[in-house]
């Protein structure tokens, strides 16, 4: 029998409240620019918030925040404006690429049509460009669309898998489709944001800090002391 176990619905509800009271994430999303969103969430790849700030910030800077003028500017000097971020040239070859085929596909630089979709349909549009992966389209939609999406990044992977709730050797897209299954609508926006400063914070990759954890009691990983 597997060691990963789906949560019932009361185990769920008490993990969930108990990092909503220690992280007190925000409740909904404000909303915001599809296509800045998803320039700023490939930014956000494998880098802190503050380098993504650092280089979204500066990148509109230089170019006076016009998609054409980073569209058409020499990769290598976006690849200098993002460097803050890591990964430059990856990030600077994707970010252009995905704004020449926005730009061929609807004559302006505006994703601002993915509003009206299904979540699901929106998300499947975004999956296609190169660089788009599950959680960065999740994100993308879920912050600037408020849809009901459930991103998952390298945290929530981490703190699910310690829960028992995820087997690791399921692919991102499964990972990701069965545990946006499992979180109710309304706690994706919350759920994702707490996770992810309770990874950051307590559950960290190493040495997690369980004495403190607000959830020990319904974790495997934390409550067994090791052999
Ligand atoms: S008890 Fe430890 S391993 Fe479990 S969720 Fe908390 S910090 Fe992470």
């Amino acid at each position: 029998m597997s060691m990963y176990t789906i949560p019932d619905f009361a185990t769920l509800r008490r993990v969930l409240d108990r990092l909503y009271v220690r992280y007190t994430p925000p409740r909904r999303a404000e909303g915001d620019d599809v296509l800045g969103t998803l320039v700023r969430t490939i930014l956000s790849q494998q880098t802190t918030r503050a380098a993504t700030d650092q280089a979204f910030t500066a990148l509109l800077e230089h170019a006076n925040a016009d998609w054409h003028r980073i569209a058409h500017a020499p990769t290598s000097i976006i690849e200098d404006v993002i460097r803050p971020a890591g990964l430059a040239r990856q990030k600077a070859q994707r970010i252009q690429a995905l704004l020449s085929q926005v730009h061929d596909e609807f004559q302006s630089y505006d994703l601002e049509h993915l509003h009206q979709m299904a979540p699901e349909k929106a998300r499947a549009y975004l999956l296609k460009f190169k660089g788009v992966g599950p959680k960065t389209a999740a994100f993308t939609l879920m912050a600037a669309c408020a849809m009901p999406l459930f991103p998952m990044d390298t945290h929530i992977f981490r703190i699910f898998e310690r829960l028992r709730w995820l087997d690791p050797t399921l692919g991102d897209e499964a990972a990701h489709q069965q545990m946006q299954a499992l979180i109710p609508p309304d706690d994706r926006l919350p759920a994702h944001m707490a996770l992810v400063e309770h990874g950051r914070t307590l559950c960290r990759a190493r040495n997690p800090l369980c004495e403190h954890c607000p959830i020990l009691t319904d974790c495997p990983t934390g409550s067994s002391p090791p052999d």
